[in-house]
């Protein structure tokens, strides 16, 4: 039988507040000695009041506008009572009833074909402690405990693997470009669950869903939910059932394992915060968010096809990450040329140069207008654009303009006749086998010489003249 697979996200993401979610200490947490950012509320200490965080509200409203929702006029924390050691009040508050944000969407594309995926809710509630074991024994450490975070639950909309790794990257994207979280899943700071189930297809009836935990990359998310699938693909079809579990991904052995039965949502006991009062969000400082809001990888990736004349996959790689965006959309301005041309510098050579040195974009030491120099030289016929790509790799390592650099390395373009004239005569000179291949009729070892006659100065000859001097030596001698 052919079984569709149904697949749904949770994903939680620590919010960029400077201040925890009910209390004053640095939430800045990320490489902190254990148990230094905490006070008695985020301890759980008996007799204290949390205090809700206006950014991290105001932040979960952003990101609920970003990603289509309604927002809630009236809402109110709650409390998920379970007793895990990483808890120290013994319930965690969150949202349950009335989250901050429900009813949005989300679209995503898979093969170039869109589908759009709905966001049930975003709500916002406190992280746990962290706990580390070791040696039989297990350590707690309490910076993390009271860390805001949101959690974003999709619709079960996604249909495969492929789909719910785009889903995470796309939330990544907006979440990074609201700067709302650093939505980094290597440090922990964005995290996902998926719920999956099957189905024949042809069927509207949903299978017993399997919880999947501990997806730490886009890359495990894509592994475990191609496991699962298979895995209860093969129950299915020997005639069994899936059990309702939580599984955890196994990143060495390649494998889901059970953690534990599920829980439903009753055995939390969720009821409304008492020490806290219901929050009331008026339509006023809703709109204010909404204009605040910047432009969208969307709408931007849309901007740059429509505007720069760029193809859908140059517009995707320059929106990937605001920075990078930003710089593109500078370079363009001081350039003042063709925006096509400047897509791939950015794309291919400074990219190239980020990663060797390991840099983020955010930190290039190429400002966007130096590069724009670079090609106006290079546009100019001053340097010719094999010998750009060096200058730009010296300018990546000095911090020196364009002119610069072509001035005391000696590296303008030769036009002069004379000059390349000789060069010509030599590289002929030196390869008569080769000259006399193209007499037979060989006339592409035009381009063989060329390249000999571009080696012999270095790179610098103007490429056209180079040419024609060839062409009408060889037709001389
Ligand atoms: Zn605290």
């Amino acid at each position: 039988m052919q079984y569709e697979p149904i697949i749904g996200m949770e994903v939680h993401a620590e919010l960029l507040t400077a201040s925890k979610m009910f209390c004053g200490c640095d939430a800045h947490i990320f490489g902190a000695p254990p148990n230094t950012h905490v006070c008695p509320v985020c301890l759980g200490l008996p007799g204290v009041l949390p205090v809700i965080n206006r950014k991290a509200v105001e932040y979960t409203l952003m990101a609920g506008l970003a990603l289509h929702c309604q927002i809630a006029e009236f809402s109110v924390f709650a409390r998920k009572n379970y007793t895990y050691p990483d808890l120290p009040k013994g319930y965690q508050i969150s949202q349950y009833e009335l989250p901050l944000c429900r009813d949005g969407w989300l679209d995503v594309e898979v093969d170039g074909q869109s589908r759009r995926i709905g966001i049930t809710r975003a709500h916002l509630e406190e992280d746990t402690a962290k706990l580390f074991h070791a040696g039989g024994y297990s350590l707690v450490d309490f910076n993390r405990a009271g860390v805001p975070l949101l959690e974003i639950v999709s619709e079960p909309d996604i249909r495969s693997p492929e789909e719910a790794r785009q889903y995470l990257i796309r939330l990544q994207q907006i979440l990074r470009y609201l700067g709302v979280s650093s939505a980094d899943m290597e440090k922990g700071a964005m995290r996902c669950e998926a719920n999956v189930s099957l189905r024949p297809v042809g069927s509207t009836a949903l299978g017993t869903k399997v919880e999947v935990k501990n997806l730490n990359s886009f890359r495990s998310v894509k592994l475990a939910l191609e496991y699962e699938i298979e895995r209860q693909a093969r129950v299915l079809e020997a005639g069994g059932t899936v059990e309702q579990v939580t599984m955890g991904w196994d990143e060495v052995h390649n494998r889901t394992v059970v953690q534990r039965s599920k829980e439903y949502a009753d055995d939390y006991r969720y009821f409304p915060e008492p020490d806290l009062p219901p929050l009331e969000i008026s339509r006023e400082w809703v709109a204010e968010i909404r204009s605040r809001l910047p432009e969208l990888p969307e709408a931007k990736r849309a901007r740059f096809i429509a505007d720069y004349g760029l193809d859908a996959q140059q517009a995707e790689v320059l929106v990937q990450e605001r920075a990078v965006a930003d710089y593109f959309e500078e370079a363009v301005a001081a350039y003042g040329g063709a925006a096509r041309a400047v897509a791939p510098w950015i794309s291919g050579e400074l990219f190239r140069l980020l990663r060797a040195q390991g840099l983020e974009m955010a930190e290039v030491p190429v400002p966007a207008k130096a590069l724009a120099d670079l090609l106006i030289l290079i546009d100019e016929g001053k340097i010719t654009s094999g010998t750009g790509k060096q200058v730009l790799a010296q300018m990546f390592a000095s911090g020196r303009s364009a002119a610069e650099i072509v001035e005391a390395e000696g590296l303008a373009q030769v036009s002069d006749a004379a000059t390349l004239e000789a060069a010509v005569r030599k590289v002929l000179a030196a390869y008569p086998d080769e000259v006399a291949k193209y007499r037979e009729g060989k006339s592409q070892i035009i381009g063989w010489l060329m390249g000999q006659v571009m080696r012999e100065t270095k790179g610098k000859a103007n490429p056209q003249l180079v040419r024609e001097l060839l062409e009408r030596q060889l037709r001389q001698c």
